[in-house]
């Protein structure tokens, strides 16, 4: 018996979700495509892993799939899992890009680490600062008006974090939904998120119209691509603008603090492709004083599990979290204890490696394919 990597596990899932989903980049109904990963070890300790992709990000859950089913399960059959800084370079080296694959199976290799030593993840990455994460709702909904009564109802539940998304409706019922909200809930921070949806040319003028609003941060109000607007708008604007699809890796966090791109950034491990590489974002944007935030794509338990790992032991990463989908937005997860997230924040777990149980059943039931 030895404890190398003896199997990869790697199940596709489409999970049902409770209500449409509007953005800036397109409209999502009906489910999410979701990847599940579990890593054997021989010797029969199994590190948990998820991705649930979204294509504006770059990939889908069949692609994502495709890539750990083949050069990431190239890259990590035999090998010792706890040379997890090795193993992530070898999966850069195996196959450019594919961040969300690496970042399932970055967060299967933490999970058996912390199983092993017999501690949660935070406790490796140097201790938490922190054990609650303030929790963030999108707004998101096609039916506003369903979505201002599940803001009020979040609200009296103590959440204090809304995130509108916005860039999709129109400049002037963005504003009108903005101020019902506000009405709706006035002690909570109201945010809005473009998911790229502006043209660069109207970009300024409708995002003035925002500003003096009070909200919390304007997100990624152009395209990728667009970075020039966006330190436009930065410097302009006196509402923080926020990052997000512009910045990936630590290098472009770099770019983005050397170039002024934004205020804050969203981090996100189906961005960066692990805990190491998000942290070493956090790191450049620390340094640059812009605080960050844990977005998220689709993900479920498992994966919002590792990342808020990260961010309890992840100073910097300061502006709250939107790990909102396992308790309100997907019909069924497939972890076996519900997300820890209540009273408006979701508490960092505290069992061994991501501290996560794999509801076998669950799994089964929405399983579409499998390999390995
Ligand atoms: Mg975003």
């Amino acid at each position: 018996m030895t404890d190398r990597i003896a199997r990869l596990r790697i199940t596709r899932i489409d999970s049902p979700i409770a209500m449409r989903r509007a953005h800036g980049s397109g409209t999502i109904a009906g489910t999410v495509g979701r990847v599940i990963l579990r890593i054997e070890t021989e010797d029969g300790v199994l590190g948990l892993g998820e991705a649930a992709p979204w294509a504006p990000f770059g990939n889908t859950a069949d692609t994502t799939a495709a890539a750990l089913d083949g050069p990431l399960r190239a890259a990590l059959m035999g090998a010792d899992p706890s040379q997890i800084i090795g193993l992530a370079a070898a999966m850069d080296h195996a196959l450019a890009g594919h961040p969300e694959a690496k970042a399932a199976a970055e967060m299967a290799l933490w999970d058996i680490a912390g199983k092993r030593a017999g501690l949660p993840l935070h406790a490796l990455l140097g201790g938490a600062v922190r054990e609650t994460i303030p929790l963030s709702f999108s707004i998101a909904d096609p039916d506003f008006d369903a979505d201002l009564d599940r803001a009020r109802a979040l609200a009296a539940d103590g959440v204090r974090l809304f995130k509108v998304k916005t860039g999709f409706a129109g400049a002037a019922e963005d504003i009108r939904r903005l101020e019902l909200l506000r009405a709706a809930v006035p002690e909570a921070e109201l945010r809005a998120d473009y998911n790229q949806g502006l043209a660069p040319h109207e970009a300024m003028r409708i995002c003035r119209a925002l500003d003096g609003m009070g909200l919390g941060f304007i997100e990624q109000p152009v395209p990728r691509g667009q970075e020039a607007t966006l330190a436009a708008l930065a410097a302009a604007l006196d509402t923080p603008v926020m990052v997000d699809e512009s910045v990936y890796s630590a290098n472009e966090m770099l770019a983005c603090a050397r170039l002024g791109w934004a205020d804050c950034v969203s981090i996100k491990l189906a961005k960066s492709g692990g805990i190491l590489a998000a942290r070493a974002a956090d790191a450049v944007a620390a340094a640059a004083g812009l605080p960050t935030y844990g977005g998220t794509l689709w993900e479920g338990g498992i994966a919002l599990a590792a990342a808020a790992h990260l961010i309890a032991a992840s100073p910097n990463m300061s502006l709250g979290c939107e790990f909102y989908m396992p308790r309100h937005v997907l019909v069924h997860d497939v972890t076996a204890e519900p997300f820890p997230s209540a009273a408006g924040v979701v508490h960092v777990p505290k069992g061994p490696g991501l501290g996560v149980t794999l509801d076998e059943n669950a799994l089964r039931a929405a399983t579409i394919a499998e390999r390995g």
